[in-house]
């Protein structure tokens, strides 16, 4: 059997643009978004969309839930062909996101992935859960270099891909146990 464990965030999502028009909506920048976001889940530990928007306009909240409604728009150009060709090759397919879990669960459930796609969202490091999916055959996408490299570590045998998207947030954060480096996913496993 074939594994895939794919990233969401700066891997199959623009989540750059898609945070940006989030601080948007709600008048921000996105450096002033990130600071409020990280003070909401430093004091929260999670991050619970309905709670942070409390006291807010309600005509702004619409705006936000908005730009999530719209979340598949977000996606990489090349993202959605490669899930379907990757599942039409045999592959067995995870995208294994990474954060709070309800807000990573409120962005896949307003997700449009091709039909098969399995999604797990985790608030603890990947590697927690990787085990669980690990087949004869696995390939492990991902921006974030402490992802890649805990992988590696405990799984040799996966071939981890390294994603360094154009304007991905950790793009200048290399690994060091990766496999390859890929810009895209104008790529055949
Ligand atoms: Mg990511």
């Amino acid at each position: 059997m074939q594994q895939l464990i794919i990233d969401l965030d700066h891997t199959l999502l623009d989540t750059t643009a898609f945070k940006l028009d989030l601080a948007k909506s709600l008048g921000l920048t996105s450096n002033e978004w990130a600071d409020s976001y990280n003070r909401y889940v430093q004091d929260n530990n999670v991050f619970d969309a309905r709670d942070f928007l409390q006291g807010v306009d309600t005509s702004d909240q619409k705006k936000f839930y908005q730009v999530i409604s719209q979340i598949s728009k977000y996606l990489y150009p090349d993202s959605t062909q490669f899930l379907k060709q990757t599942l039409k090759d045999g592959w067995e397919v995870l995208i294994l996101t990474f954060g709070s879990e309800s807000w990573q669960e409120m962005k896949i459930d307003n997700m449009n992935f091709p039909n098969g796609v399995k999604t797990l969202a985790v608030s603890k490091e990947k590697i927690s859960v990787v085990k669980n999916y690990v087949k004869e055959q696995t390939v492990f996408i991902d921006d974030r270099s402490i992802e890649i490299d805990a992988v590696k570590k405990s799984f040799p045998e996966i071939k981890a891909y390294w994603m360094r998207r154009e304007n991905g947030k950790y793009r200048d954060i290399q690994p060091t146990l990766h496999d390859k480096i890929i810009s895209n996913l104008n790529i055949e496993l």
